[in-house]
């Protein structure tokens, strides 16, 4: 918590002193500086706008009248810099007209005093723009702190939102996600009448290789095969891990004809595949089931889910190792 002083007690802070005639800026000095602020000098525009890039100081007392860039025009360029921060200006002159005051104020000025300087309402204008800047200055710190707060939470919600879509194990989405993915394609499908394509993919005697190389070895075999997926497929196909060691494509724009292609591919790949584990070496194939929308039986996602499973059960009862088409199933299976 930073400390908040009494609204009558003179908040200590740094204030830039700017007029051309020295007499003025001593005796402003000398008032302020007996009351423990601290004083800096400026005595024409240039200096004074060097001194409050260089370092800003929490309030400045500008004379208007200078040689060469007056307080209206020192003030605008303070106010519309925006590497600065909020800065109270109070302006002080000899000219008591409303058209001045206006001048000033629509430069950016904060506030205004007339010479001759009045020291106590000097005083009581310099404590109370200090407390507005003190005020300011813990809006901004806030407003950092909350925008640095949000990056954050942003971040740390993409993250959970990635890793609530993802199989932990193969990177791709996870089964929850995949079917999301395909009740929308599906809509997708419906809506435009391009093509969907749904492709089930199994590992054959998967079972085997956890038992004779162990888990691990099989856990590094999902992972190499979800890798040979990603490589035969295309950027818009969308891949998941559907169950313990059966995958699932999604291809949008593709037919049958060409989703039995793309799993061909893919089967070819794995049976080619050396998968390696340190000194283990495993080969392995895979059957592949493939359906279609539109189609007769795929009337819904869950329906082309149910054509491409009964074309892998095919597979897989059929001797393993190889692609099924639900159009080639027995009709009423
Ligand atoms: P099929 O050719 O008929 O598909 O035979 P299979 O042995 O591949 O099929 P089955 O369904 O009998 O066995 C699947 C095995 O996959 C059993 C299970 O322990 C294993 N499995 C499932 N999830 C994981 C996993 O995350 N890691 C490992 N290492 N094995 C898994
Ligand atoms: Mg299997
Ligand atoms: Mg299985």
């Amino acid at each position: 918590m930073s400390e908040r002083l009494p609204p009558q007690a003179a908040p200590r802070g740094r204030i830039l002193v700017v007029d051309d005639h020295p007499d003025n800026v001593e005796i402003i000095n000398a008032r302020l500086s007996s009351r423990g602020f601290e004083i800096e000098t400026a005595s024409n525009g240039q200096e004074a706008l060097d001194k409050v890039r260089a370092d800003p100081p929490q309030l400045i007392l500008l004379d208007v009248m200078m040689p060469v860039m007056d307080g209206y025009e020192v003030s605008r360029r303070i106010k519309t810099d925006a590497a600065l921060p909020y800065i109270p200006i109070i302006l002080v002159t000899a000219r008591d007209s409303t058209q001045d005051k206006v001048e000033g104020l629509d430069a950016g000025a904060d506030d205004y005093l007339t010479k001759p300087i009045n020291f106590p309402e000097l005083e009581a204008r310099v404590r109370s723009m200090l407390r507005i800047k003190r005020l300011q200055d813990e809006l901004d710190e806030k407003n950092r702190e909350l925008e640095h707060a949000n990056q954050e939470l942003e971040l740390a919600n993409r993250r959970l939102r990635k890793l609530s879509i993802t199989d932990g194990l193969t990177d791709l989405f996870n089964h929850r996600h995949i079917h999301e993915l395909l009740h929308e394609e599906f809509e997708r499908s419906r809506r435009s009448g391009e093509p969907l394509a749904v492709a089930m993919m199994d590992l054959d005697r998967f079972k085997q290789v956890n038992d004779t190389y162990g888990h691990p070895t099989g856990d590094v075999i999902l992972y190499e095969t979800a890798q040979l997926l990603r490589e035969t497929s295309r950027e818009i196909d969308m891949l998941g891990r559907y169950g313990g060691e059966e995958f699932m494509a999604i291809l949008p724009g593709t037919d049958e004809a060409a989703a039995a292609h793309f799993a061909e591919r893919l089967r070819r790949r794995v049976e080619e595949h050396v998968y390696r584990d340190e000194a283990t070496e495993v080969r392995m194939t895979t059957s592949c089931g493939v359906a279609s929308f539109p189609s007769a039986g795929a009337a819904t996602p869950d329906d082309l889910v149910k054509v491409a499973d009964e074309a892998l059960y095919l597979a897989k009862t059929s001797g393993r190792n190889r692609v099924v088409r639900a159009s080639t199933l027995p009709a009423g299976e």
